[in-house]
């Protein structure tokens, strides 16, 4: 197959710029809005008061307050776990949100009971938690979280479903590794290793830095990246998976990724 080192894939369709429009918590506003998106966390405090951590679409991550969440009123349903995806129905006051209502849309209830799937999840949510930046939309990273769940779900092998998660995250903000050419030499790719500095051709790779990753196992990681998600599970079934030891390596080296943002 000519599969050449540079050609074009899904992956390349994403905007390769963070992008910062305006802190748009602001730009709505005072009265009713209707949102989607999902619960990220969700704190009670010592009263009894329950703040939801929302990430929104055109909104980014915000605190809702949901008052009387915990005083057995049931109109929230099953809409104010984390994890789960819903239609918001938001009051903006002067100050901050206020949940009214809310329909779930996705709740991911058949993971729930996988207790290594909704830990990952759980360990993905942390990360939003961590990195994005409140009041700032970031749409395509609220898209690639959902897809992220329902490779899960339909069950994609997790390490891939993360590897492709976060590469994509970090594409959206620019700062990717590519998996094609060498982030130092710029040589195309046939083995590598994933270091700091990015993938790295066996010149370049002298410190041996990350999992050496042979010619099929690279092919494979930039095969998820390019292959939609309706065809993930064929590729990527997470039985029989040859191997997980490479998805690890590169899932746990995306991770520091994101500190070196900070
Ligand atoms: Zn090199």
């Amino acid at each position: 197959m000519a599969t050449s080192a540079s050609s074009g894939g899904e992956y390349r369709d994403i905007p390769d710029r963070r992008r910062f429009p305006s802190y748009s918590g602001d730009s709505i506003s005072q009265g009713l809005v209707r949102l989607s998106g999902v619960v990220l966390r969700r704190d009670v405090s010592a009263e009894g008061n329950v703040s939801l951590y929302l990430f929104l679409k055109e909104t980014g991550p915000v605190w809702v307050s949901a008052p009387g969440a915990t005083r057995g009123r049931v109109r929230f349903g099953g809409a104010i776990e984390p994890l789960v995806w819903a239609n918001f129905n938001l009051y903006k006051g002067t100050h901050r949100f206020y949940l009214q209502s809310a329909e779930v849309k996705e709740d991911f209830w058949s993971l729930r009971s996988d207790s290594g799937k909704i830990k990952r999840m759980l360990e993905w949510d942390r990360l939003l938690c961590e990195h994005l930046v409140p009041g700032l939309p970031c749409d395509e990273v609220l898209a690639l979280f959902y897809w992220a769940g329902v490779l899960l779900k339909e069950d994609v092998h997790p390490f891939v479903a993360e590897w492709r998660f976060l590469w994509k995250w970090l594409y959206n903000w620019g700062i990717a590794p590519s998996p094609d050419l060498c982030g130092e030499c710029g040589a195309a790719l046939s083995s590598a290793r994933l270091a700091a500095s990015g993938f790295l051709c066996p010149v370049c790779a002298r410190s041996h830095e990350g999992t050496a990753l042979s010619a099929d196992e690279l092919s494979l990681l930039r095969r998820s990246l390019e292959i939609p998600v309706k065809k993930m599970i064929e590729y990527f079934p997470s039985k029989p998976f040859p191997g997980d030891a490479p998805w690890e390596d590169v899932s746990r080296r995306l991770r520091l990724y994101f500190s070196m943002m900070q």
